[in-house]
């Protein structure tokens, strides 16, 4: 529900939530001096940037420049407005937000992210009843039933019912006096070919209604009833959803996921439910998709270990293949850094016997022999491995293209010992000297594992529009570093103002602001003036109130340092800065006009400037004593 915030309640939650704890959940934390540092969430890295400051409550990367306080971080985190972090943050401290009707000009400013969020619940409200009591849901109730999923099933992933007719959908919300054009913006209904208005997209199917981890609803999937085509019919990518990155059933699994430290991935929404439904909880799917980095990154925030689940049948194997380039590459990343090894995502390849699904095998071996086989479910190098010997044989020639097939895999790995442990075992199965395996890939080490391996080795995804050459958006090679703004003076003083707020007293009496060039540094002083700033721990309330994310930005990075500041550094620092200021700008101007009087033989003009320029210098000496003999 949409409602007016009140700032007092905001400061509230703010003082109740510590960034440290809010940050821990989905980044491991370890303590450097006074601050933490992680592994950028935002940005692919190996050695950890990222650092959140307990007392001034903000969080700044060095590699990316990311920044900004608990809110900005929910807010980039878990893609939320920002009353949507200031609401879930309250809930979670049990702070109360008084929810106050909105006035017209209100209404009109919420985003429209918020309304599609709001759309879809209600949508899956509609679906969910329409299930659960109409006489039209009778046919998919029998249909669940037949299938095996429980009433609690239906209750907690909330599965829905779109009757089969073109218009039940928009008559409901046209009674709820919404818009069909909004409808078509979260992709619940669409226009009509060659007429005027719209159709209900989903029409006599199961409704699976999509969650993101914070438990919005960002889109819906259907299956029919019976063999028509298509078997399932997902929602567009909207807003709110991104296909690439979302996960069927995270919402239900996380707790599970981090508790565990394991998470299954599997194809669809059946085999989710048919997992939780024997207790195997910590369980997602994709979603029409193969498994992209971006999921990779989103689940290391909820478990290390990952296992990808796949039917015996061929498409299976071919989508585990898939998936092993994608996935290798991420792991390779992980691999690299060598602060938090111990935390690398170790990923295996669960393959279930012929002819089972996770389902039908659940449903006739049980939980404990799928968690038996997920646990000696192989790494994915190994499971390379087989796939090559099934598919060559232990013939001469077989060995020879197995090794080949090999070869471009072993070559990316970067941690020499699993490599050395590797290629020992593809040696030892299939009966041939290490150094030869050795040698063939040293020949393709160099360029290859720069590349990756998959490029044009033998698991090049089938899917033309997959270009694993290219890395995910967000992730570290695409983004800018931080961003530098302003002269090195002016975001030093700034960075003092920040962290040595004893100083904004002479900065106000001495009016240095007035020397600064750069705008938005001077605009971020006058807010910090302005705020009162006593001590650094309100830093954090500041960023709440500068204009702008690339300011909140700002702040942050030049917050986040800790250098010891004192009185008489910080006078002489600021007395250097207005003598170089004036140097720069005042005597610049003057010598132009001393050239010209120069260039006119204009004698007169001549002296005037010159005295001038003399009283200009004693003047700027004089302030300059004037800051030094503070202390
Ligand atoms: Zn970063």
């Amino acid at each position: 529900m949409a409602v007016f915030i009140p700032e007092e309640k905001i400061s509230e939650i703010k003082n109740a939530a510590d960034i440290v704890d809010i940050v821990s959940e989905a980044v491991l934390l370890k303590k450097a001096g006074k601050n933490h540092v992680g592994l950028c969430p935002f940005h692919s890295e190996k050695t950890p940037s990222f650092t959140v400051s307990p007392d001034k409550q903000i969080f700044y990367c060095f590699g990316c420049g990311a920044g900004g306080n608990v809110f900005s971080f929910l807010m980039k985190q878990e893609g939320l407005s920002f009353p949507e972090a200031v609401r879930g943050l309250g809930k979670r401290y049990g702070i109360d937000i008084p929810e106050r009707p909105l006035s017209p000009e209100q209404k009109k400013k919420i985003s429209e992210r918020e309304r599609l969020f709001d759309i879809n619940r209600r949508a899956m409200e509609f679906y969910h009843q329409t299930l659960k009591s109409s006489g039209a849901g009778q046919v998919a109730r029998t249909y669940l039933k037949k299938r095996g999923i429980f009433q609690k099933t239906i209750d907690d992933f909330k599965l829905g019912f779109a009757r089969d007719g073109w218009d039940y959908l928009l008559s409901y919300f046209s009674k709820k006096r919404i818009s069909p054009a909004l409808l078509e913006i979260s992709g619940l209904v669409l226009p009509k070919k060659n007429k005027s208005g719209y159709y209900d997209r989903f029409r006599d199917r199961i409704i699976f209604p999509i969650f993101d981890a914070s438990m919005q609803v960002i889109g819906f999937g259907g299956r029919v009833l019976d063999d028509s085509l298509p078997k399932y019919l997902n929602s567009p990518e909207t807003l709110v959803y991104n296909k690439r990155r979302s996960l069927y059933g995270i919402q239900r699994a996380k707790e599970k996921c981090r508790s565990a430290g394991t998470v299954f991935i599997v194809e669809g929404y059946l085999d989710v439910l048919a997992l939780h439904q024997h207790g195997v909880e910590n369980s997602v799917a994709t979603l029409g998709t193969a498994l992209t980095p971006d999921h990779i990154r989103f689940l290391t925030r909820f478990a290390s270990r990952m296992i990808l689940v796949y039917d015996s049948d061929d498409a299976g194997i071919r989508s585990a293949k898939r998936c092993v380039d994608t996935f290798w590459k991420e792991h390779v990343d992980f691999r690299r850094q060598d602060v938090f090894r111990e935390e690398n995502a170790d990923t295996h390849i669960l393959v279930l016997p012929a002819g089972h699904d996770p389902d039908s095998f659940m449903f006739e071996k049980g939980p404990e022999l799928f968690l038996e086989a997920a646990a000696k479910a192989p790494g994915i190098i190994t499971f390379l491995i087989n796939c090559a010997i099934d598919k060559h044989g232990l013939s001469t020639e077989g060995k020879v293209r197995i090794i080949k097939e090999m070869q471009a895999p072993l070559a990316a790995i970067n941690d020499r010992v699993a490599q050395a442990l590797y290629i020992q075992q593809l040696a030892e199965r299939i009966g041939i000297a290490e150094n030869a395996v050795l040698q063939r890939i040293s020949e393709v080490s160099a360029q290859k594992a720069k590349i990756g391996f998959a490029v044009d080795g033998p698991y090049a995804p089938a899917d033309p529009t997959h270009q694993p050459g290219l890395r995910a958006p967000g992730s570290g090679s695409k983004r800018s570093a931080a961003v530098i703004t302003g002269n090195r003076f002016e975001r030093k003083i700034i960075a003092m103002m920040l962290q040595f707020p004893d100083i904004l007293h002479e900065i106000e009496r001495f009016n240095i602001l007035n020397y600064f060039e750069n705008n938005e540094l001077k605009n971020i002083g006058e807010y910090i003036l302005k705020s009162n700033l006593t001590s650094t721990d309100q830093v954090s309330e500041l960023m709440s109130r500068v204009d702008s994310e690339q300011k909140q930005t700002l702040v942050a990075s030049l917050a986040i340092g800790d250098e010891s500041w004192n009185m008489k550094g910080c006078l002489r620092l600021l007395g250097k800065f207005v003598e170089k200021g004036q140097k720069l700008r005042d005597r610049g101007v003057l010598d132009e006009q001393i050239k010209a009087a120069e260039k006119s033989n204009d004698h007169d003009q001549l002296l005037k400037l010159l005295n001038q320029k003399q009283k200009m210098a004693e003047r700027s000496e004089k302030q300059k004593m004037a800051i030094l003999s503070e202390k």
